[in-house]
C-alpha cells in the first residue's frame, strides 16, 4: 500500500486525501538508514591522546566520537548492537610502547605491584603493530586477548577478566567464521565462572551491575550455556527476590519462559520419537500378520 493511502478514510473525522498525500509513515527511519550509509565509520573517530599508566609514555588511541553511534537491540546477555559503528571495537587501549592493555573503563586502575607484573611479563615479550585508521572484529577480538592476558598476569578481579571474556564472546556472536559459536560457548563458560566468583567475593557494583543485575546475567549466562537447572533456579532467586526492578523481573520472566519452551520442545520431540518408534513395532506386527495371510493364503492354511 502506498503511503498516502494508508490514512484515507479520515474525511469525516477532519482529515482529507489530499491534506495527508506528502504524509510518509516511516520518513523518519528511512531518512536515519540514508544518514548511516552516507556516514563512514572513520568519520566518527579521532585519536584521543592516552598517558600509560605503567610507562608514563604518551600515545594515540581511536576513539569514537560522542554520540556517534546509533543503537539498533540488545541481546538478552546486554550485549549491544549498534548501527554504522561498533563501540566495541574500541573499547581497549593497547600501550603502544610497555603492551599494557585493559578495557578503557579500567586503564588507569592499576596498582604499583600490578605496573611491575606488566613490565615483567608483557612488556619483555610485547611486540607493537600498526593497527589500521579504522578497526574490524579480528583487530577487536586481538584487543580484548591482550587485555586478558594483562589481566590475568596481574591478577586483575574475577569481574574483570569475565567482563572481557563476555565482550570477546559477543565478538565471535558478530562473526560469521565456522567455529565462531564454538568459541563463542567457550569465552560465555569462562565469563559464567568469572561472574559467578565475582558474584560471591566482590562488593557491588561491579560494570554497573548491582547483585540482581549480575544474577540475572549469572542465569542468562547459563540459559545460552544450556544449563538449564542452573538458569532457572538463578531466575527463580530474582523474580521472587523483593525490591527487584520490575523491569528485570519482566526479563527474568521472558528468559525463565523460553526454557520452558526449550524444555517442552524436547520432550515434545522425545515423545514423537518414541511414537515413530512405537508405529515401527506396529507397522512390523502388521507385516507379519499380512505377512501371515499371505502363507497362509499360499499354503492354504
Ligand atoms: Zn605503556
Amino acid at each position: 500500500m502506498s503511503d498516502n493511502k494508508i490514512f484515507s478514510g479520515l474525511e469525516h473525522v477532519g482529515f482529507k486525501d489530499s491534506d495527508l498525500k506528502d504524509l510518509s509513515l516511516y520518513e523518519k527511519e528511512k531518512k536515519a538508514i540514508e544518514d548511516a550509509k552516507k556516514t563512514s565509520p572513520s568519520s566518527l573517530l579521532y585519536e584521543k591522546t592516552i598517558v600509560c599508566p605503567v610507562c608514563e609514555t604518551t600515545f594515540k588511541q581511536l576513539a569514537l566520537k560522542s554520540n556517534s553511534y546509533r543503537m539498533i537491540s540488545k541481546d538478552s546477555d546486554f550485549f549491544i548492537r549498534y548501527a554504522t559503528i561498533n563501540p566495541y571495537f574500541y573499547d581497549v587501549y593497547v600501550c603502544e610502547h610497555c603492551g599494557y592493555s585493559a578495557l578503557k573503563v579500567d586503564f588507569n586502575k592499576i596498582s604499583e605491584k600490578q605496573k611491575e607484573s606488566v613490565i615483567s611479563n608483557i612488556s619483555t615479550k610485547f611486540k607493537s603493530r600498526t593497527y589500521p585508521k579504522e578497526y574490524n572484529l579480528s583487530i577487536a577480538i586481538e584487543r580484548y586477548k591482550l587485555a586478558l592476558l594483562n589481566a590475568t598476569y596481574i591478577n586483575s578481579k574475577s569481574s574483570t577478566k569475565a567482563m572481557i571474556c563476555l565482550k570477546i564472546a559477543w565478538m565471535y556472536r558478530l562473526s560469521e567464521d565456522n567455529n565462531s559459536a564454538e568459541l563463542e560457548k567457550s569465552f560465555l563458560k569462562s565469563s559464567l565462572e568469572g561472574f559467578n566468583v565475582a558474584l560471591e567475593k566482590e562488593s557491588m557494583p561491579v560494570y554497573k551491575m548491582n547483585t540482581f543485575l549480575l544474577m540475572y546475567l549469572i542465569g542468562e549466562l547459563n540459559r545460552r550455556l544450556e544449563n538449564y537447572d542452573t538458569a532457572l533456579s538463578w531466575f527463580s532467586r530474582v523474580i521472587t527476590t523483593p525490591g527487584v526492578s520490575t523491569n528485570l523481573k519482566e526479563l527474568t520472566r521472558t528468559q525463565r519462559d523460553l526454557i520452558k519452551e526449550t524444555l517442552e520442545q524436547q520432550n515434545a520431540a522425545k515423545e514423537e520419537s518414541t511414537e515413530i518408534s512405537t508405529d515401527d513395532i506396529d507397522s512390523n506386527e502388521d507385516s507379519t500378520k499380512s505377512n501371515k495371510g499371505f502363507f497362509s493364503k499360499l499354503f492354504g492354511e
